[in-house]
């Protein structure tokens, strides 16, 4: 792992005119908003907060799944948002996404070998004739067989599903892959397989990995840094060792709180978190934390907190 960002977006944002009622009112959804973050060239960066927080979104910003509102994403220093679509498609290979469900991520009709042949195929990765042996060279890296290339999605289990959509990411030696909640539809244990897999492949081939999840336990097991966002914003950035041992914004310290502990005797009593994430069509004004938070003071309704440095980490609160 090093310190030179692969990615670096800076005040990115994504927002969305919305319908708000009857008679055509209009709003604007900031899904995410004025975010500035780094991943570093083969780090794992968990990126944590609740449902609706822009997690997703701010994953799919970065492949350019969808155009940003504003601002810059920088790729091993090349800025994707200045170019256009088909310039961009020779870095597509290079930054690969993994989705949460993949039954819906992968074609029910189309072989598990056609399905990872069509992204070599997209790229123009090899010649015609070598992909069926990539094909088969993937498929072995994720634990699977060179014969499942002829089945059907519908044929393995969900665990097996995932080393699929694992493979066909693989396949066009992707340098960034974003994997949005690749275990939450897994039971436990298979869940840690999965987990175990994308680590080891990570290792072996040198990837970087941004890893989505709202699941403090899984990325624990799994990142290298730890960054979380609430509202669209990341409030808080930094090691993976100060975030558990110490997390600083209030929101973090709550979902750290959530993080089961074994032992009973170490167990910290966090309040639970209050209430539900405010819509992101009418943010809260300052500090969008400030109607949940326990710690608020005057100002905290009125301005907004930008993320600075404090020790190890970056943390975007007026009590640092
Ligand atoms: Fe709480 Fe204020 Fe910090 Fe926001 S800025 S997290 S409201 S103390």
């Amino acid at each position: 792992m090093t310190n030179t960002a692969l990615i670096k977006a800076r005040d990115l944002s994504k927002h969305y005119t919305v319908s708000t009622g009857r008679f055509g009112a209009k709003g604007v959804l900031k899904a995410v908003d004025a975010v500035d973050i780094d991943v570093h060239e083969g780090e794992t960066l968990g990126l944590v907060g609740e449902s609706g927080c822009g997690k997703t979104t701010l994953g799919r910003l970065i492949l350019r799944l969808i155009e940003a509102s504003g601002g810059s994403i920088e790729f091993a220093g090349v800025d994707l948002t200045a170019l256009p679509q088909r310039l961009v498609k020779p870095y597509r290979k290079d930054i690969q996404f993994i989705f949460q469900d993949p039954y819906a991520s992968l074609n029910p009709r189309m072989t598990v070998g056609t399905a990872i042949r069509r992204n070599l195929d997209i790229h123009g990765i090899g010649q015609r004739r070598e992909r069926p042996d990539r094909v088969a060279s993937v498929l072995r890296q994720v634990g699977l067989m060179p014969e499942h290339a002829g089945r059907y999605p519908h044929e393995f289990s969900g665990g097996q599903r995932q080393r699929i959509a694992i493979a066909r990411a693989l396949a066009t030696e992707p340098r960034l892959i974003i994997a949005d909640e690749p275990t939450s539809a897994l039971d436990v244990s298979i869940q840690a397989q999965i987990l175990e897999l994308l680590q080891g492949l990570k290792e072996k081939l040198g990837l970087t990995l941004m890893f989505i999840s709202h699941d403090m336990g899984v990325v624990r097991q799994i990142a290298d840094r730890v960054a979380v966002m609430y509202l669209g914003k990341i409030v808080e950035i930094g090691s993976k060792e100060a975030f558990f041992a110490k997390p600083l914004h209030p929101y973090s310290v709550a979902l750290r709180g959530s993080v089961p502990v074994p032992d009973p005797r170490n167990r910290e009593t966090v309040p639970p978190l209050e209430g539900e994430v405010p819509s992101p069509l009418s943010p809260p004004s300052g500090c969008r934390f400030h109607p949940r938070c326990t710690h608020r003071m005057p100002r905290c309704r009125d301005k907004t907190p930008h993320l600075r440095p404090s020790g190890e980490r970056d943390v975007a609160c007026f009590l640092y």
